[in-house]
């Protein structure tokens, strides 16, 4: 089979490997697509914290179960489904609270020899392989693991019907978090980024409050649309001056939600949180509630969502899918890879 590897970085490279055998409570997943995410792109551009080449990139997928280990029930060969591309150890401290999601020993593709989704197969194991929903498509299975992202960080922001939400930052997980507090009851869904493409796309899933980052007075504006300020203010980009923003656009007691990476510490207004009652709350990947109310969402919502996939590339390239994201040299939201395996 092929895998898209990761040689060194800035240099994906797809190249053959041995046919993966699944363990007894794995499955072996013949993959139909395979996202392309942020963290594969820090992984590209050698700013990634743990993913060092060599790696076969890649845990968005979707796919149909080619294999099920002996001891696997529940799922059989054929099946169409997706992963939560996390093992959580069960035992220390965090998994104890249910909060798998920051569990210490926790295993991602790209560590501990679980080789990733740029793949013509994947490995995963039984437990966190689910199911599509009998009206999701494998182009939007693959939007699982992306939109259980938005799930958790709305979940981590409280945000309760009636609220107005602003997300800062119209990339994948910006867009998707902002479809997620829809779903959460949210009575308004605002979105900056600094590509009209984005804004057009977020109006196209149900975001109308679309602001361009780079317009003069952006701040006024969102003050016009939102005199009172707005109740959950998510940070889905990681530019500095993002963090400013929210707290001067947070209404009193609002909560401000950290999704994004930041390259290093970021001076945040205290004085404005003290006085304000402000909270700051960061958010990590997402636990298995997020990833099944991501799954009824797409089953219910899913040629919506689908909206976010502008591109469909054939895995031999995953490398031309790096450095289009890296350079931006066109629009681009969502890039799928595509191994066309033969059926
Ligand atoms: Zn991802
Ligand atoms: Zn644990």
């Amino acid at each position: 089979m092929r895998v898209g590897m990761l040689q060194e970085t800035g240099r994906v490279v797809v190249q053959e490997a041995p046919r993966p055998r699944p363990a007894p409570d794995e499955v072996l997943i013949r993959v139909a697509y395979a996202g392309v995410c942020g963290s594969d792109l820090h992984a590209f551009t050698g700013t990634h914290p743990f993913r060092k080449p060599p790696v076969v990139l890649g845990h968005e997928v979707s796919g149909t179960i080619a294999e099920a280990g002996a001891e696997v029930t529940g799922l059989q060969v054929g099946d169409r489904v997706t992963v939560m591309p996390y093992v959580s150890c069960g035992r220390c401290h965090y998994c104890a609270q249910g909060r798998t999601n920051i569990c210490e020993n926790k295993i991602v593709p790209g560590i501990g020899g679980w080789q990733g989704t740029f793949a013509d197969l994947f490995i995963a194991r039984a437990d966190i392989t689910y199911p599509l929903g009998p009206d999701t498509s494998l182009v939007q299975g693959a939007l699982a693991e992306p939109l259980a992202v938005g799930a958790h960080a709305v979940a981590r922001g409280g945000v309760a019907p009636g609220n107005d939400v602003l997300v800062l930052g119209g990339g994948t997980i910006g867009l998707l978090t902002g479809y997620a507090a829809l779903r959460a009851g949210a009575r308004s869904v605002a979105l900056t980024d600094l590509y009209d493409y984005n804004l057009r796309v977020a109006r196209e899933i149900g975001i109308p409050h679309a602001y361009n980052a780079r317009s003069e007075g952006l701040e006024d504006a969102i003050r016009r649309d939102y005199p009172e300020g707005l109740d959950v203010i998510f940070l889905a980009g990681a530019a500095p001056v993002l963090v400013g923003q929210a707290t001067r656009l947070a209404r009193r007691g609002g909560r401000i939600v950290s999704t994004a990476l930041f390259d290093g510490p970021v001076p945040v207004d205290v004085v404005a949180m003290t006085l304000y009652e402000l909270e700051l709350v960061g958010t990590q990947i997402y636990q298995a509630t997020d990833f099944f109310r991501a799954l009824a969402w797409l089953n219910e919502d899913g040629p919506r969502l689908e909206r976010l996939v502008d591109h469909v590339m054939p895995l031999e390239q995953a490398h031309e899918a790096m450095t289009l994201l890296a350079e931006r040299r066109e629009d681009v939201v969502k890039i799928l890879l595509q191994p066309e395996n033969e059926r």
